[in-house]
């Protein structure tokens, strides 16, 4: 199945898996004495160390790239956030 969103434009190149890769991200968090707390957008780039979840084929996120990377990908970083700009609120 061809991805159309944070995935787009990226698979596997050894198995072509598509659905669900595990990147090394990176974010900020609020750590305080008792732990971590909220945390800002998720970011990653062609560089991040990248896993197939499916064959455990590991490299760098770029290459996954199959297409024009998409320019969206850093802005959909987030999709785990409603607002980011005020997350995890209550
Ligand atoms: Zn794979």
């Amino acid at each position: 199945m061809e991805n159309t969103n944070c995935l787009q434009g990226l698979r596997c190149p050894r198995c072509g898996h598509a659905d669900r890769l595990y990147i090394t991200a990176t974010t900020t968090f609020e750590v305080t004495d008792d732990g971590t707390g909220d945390h800002d957008d998720v970011l990653w780039d062609s560089t991040s160390p990248t896993q197939c979840s499916e064959c455990d084929w590991f490299g760098d996120l770029g290459d996954f790239e199959f297409e024009e990377p998409c320019e969206a990908m850093q802005a959909e970083a987030s999709w785990h956030e409603d607002d980011p700009d005020s997350p995890f609120e209550e």
